[in-house]
């Protein structure tokens, strides 16, 4: 799966950094983002898919869009 943030629905939060800091991350400016290291790329490691969609849960304006 790949997962990206929508940029215009994220209010930065920090719940899905809280939730799976492996992938997500805040940047020093306060903006929230995936890490470079798994922008588009296809993630494969099932914990970690596992909680990329906890974050997702968990994120209040379902800005965390992922594509199986
Ligand atoms: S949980 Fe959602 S709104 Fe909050 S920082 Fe993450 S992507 Fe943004």
């Amino acid at each position: 799966m790949k997962v990206k943030i929508n940029k215009e629905k994220c209010v930065m939060c920090g719940s899905c950094v809280a939730v799976c800091p492996e992938v997500f991350e805040m940047k020093d400016d306060g903006t929230v983002d995936v890490k470079a290291e798994y922008q588009n790329i296809e993630i494969q490691d099932d914990m970690l898919i596992e909680k990329i969609k906890q974050a997702q849960t968990a994120c209040p304006t379902s800005a965390i869009e992922i594509e199986e």
